[in-house]
C-alpha cells in the first residue's frame, strides 16, 4: 500500500516537472519566435565546490526542449492533415495500472472468473481511447496520418476482410498499433454454440499469431453481443479483457452510449475501417471529425495498453 502511494506521488511529481518544463518552453519559444537552440549555462564550479544546482537544471532544460520539439512537431502535423486544433499530448503512463471491472448489468453468469468487459477505463486522467474495427477499408493514408500525428489506437479485426490484405495490418503493426480479436467471421456470437464460438474466436487467435507473431490478448465480439460461453471460450484461448466502447466516432458524426452525450476519463471510442462506400467520407475524415470532438472537449489520445 505505503509502496503504491509512493508511486503514484512520485508519478505526479514527474507529471508536474513535465508540466512546469512545457510551461517554460512555451515561454521561450514565444519570446525568441524561434526553435530553441542547443546547450547553453555550463555552470563551472569553483573550485572544490560541488555543482549542486547545474545538472539538474540542465536535465529539465533538455526535457523541456524534447517536449518544445514534440510539440511544434504536433502542431506542424495537424496543420497538414488539416485538423481543426492540434491534439493534447497524452500524460504519461500510469505507474499503476487501473484495476479493471466489468461494468454493471454487463455482466453474465460466473463473471468474477471471466475476463472482464468494460466500456470505460478507471482513470482521472482527461484521456480517451480508440479502438477500429473490422477491417474492409484498408487506407494506406490512415497510416501515415496516424503516424505522423502520433495518434495511438487499437485494431480489432476480422479475418474475413483481413484476409483480402494481411500485408496492409502488418504495416500498421509495424508502425507499433497492436492488432486483437474481433472474430473470424463477425457472426451475432449468442446465436452460436459453445464449440461454434470456440472456433471464430480461438480461430482469430490462431490467424493472428500466425500472420503476426502476437497472440492477442483483447478481445471484442460484433457488434458488442456476447454471452457467457463468449467470454468463456475467450478465456480459454488466452484472452484477458474484453473492451467494448461508450462512444461511436462515424466520418461525420459521434453516436454516443450514455444518456450525457459527452466524453469522459477513459472512454473507449469505437469506430470502424470505412470509406465512402459506407460512410459519408474517408478515414481521414473520421480521424479529423472525431478529433475535433476529443480536442474540443479538452482530451487527449492515450494508449489503450498502457493502461491495461
Ligand atoms: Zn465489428
Amino acid at each position: 500500500m505505503q509502496l503504491v502511494r509512493q508511486t503514484e506521488e512520485s508519478a505526479r511529481r514527474r507529471k508536474n516537472q513535465a508540466r512546469a518544463a512545457a510551461a517554460v518552453i512555451t515561454v521561450v519559444a514565444i519570446a525568441s519566435g524561434c526553435a530553441v537552440g542547443g546547450e547553453s549555462d555550463t555552470v563551472e564550479p569553483a573550485h572544490g565546490q560541488q555543482p549542486l544546482q547545474a545538472p539538474p537544471a540542465r536535465a529539465l532544460d533538455s526535457y523541456a526542449q524534447r517536449l518544445g520539439a514534440a510539440q511544434a512537431a504536433r502542431v506542424a502535423a495537424a496543420k497538414r492533415w488539416g485538423l481543426a486544433k492540434t491534439p493534447l499530448a497524452a500524460p504519461p503512463a500510469p505507474a499503476v495500472k487501473p484495476r479493471l471491472t466489468t461494468r454493471k448489468g454487463f455482466e453474465v453468469k460466473g463473471q468474477s472468473s471471466l475476463p472482464p468487459v468494460f466500456t470505460t477505463i478507471p482513470t482521472k486522467e482527461k484521456v480517451v481511447f480508440l479502438t477500429i474495427d473490422d477491417g474492409a477499408e484498408k487506407d494506406p493514408a490512415l497510416l501515415r496520418m496516424m503516424s505522423d500525428l502520433k495518434l495511438p489506437y487499437t485494431a480489432f479485426l476480422s479475418d474475413y476482410l483481413v484476409k483480402e490484405d494481411y500485408a496492409y495490418f502488418g504495416k500498421m503493426q509495424s508502425r507499433g498499433i497492436t492488432l486483437n480479436n474481433h472474430t473470424l467471421n463477425h457472426r451475432y456470437l449468442p446465436g452460436l454454440s459453445y464449440e461454434a464460438q470456440r472456433r471464430e474466436i480461438c480461430g482469430m487467435q490462431d490467424v493472428i499469431t500466425k500472420h503476426y507473431g502476437k497472440r492477442p490478448e483483447l478481445f471484442r465480439p460484433p457488434y458488442g453481443n456476447y454471452n457467457q460461453d463468449s467470454l468463456r471460450a475467450a478465456k480459454s484461448c488466452g484472452i484477458k479483457a474484453v473492451p467494448l466502447w461508450a462512444s461511436e466516432a462515424f466520418a461525420d458524426h459521434m453516436e454516443w452510449r450514455e444518456w450525457d452525450r459527452d466524453l469522459h476519463p477513459g472512454d473507449i471510442i469505437l469506430t470502424h475501417f470505412r470509406g465512402r462506400a459506407d460512410w459519408k467520407g474517408t478515414m481521414p475524415d473520421m480521424v479529423r471529425k472525431v478529433m475535433k470532438t476529443v480536442t474540443d472537449k479538452g482530451y487527449a489520445v492515450a494508449r489503450l495498453e498502457d493502461y491495461l
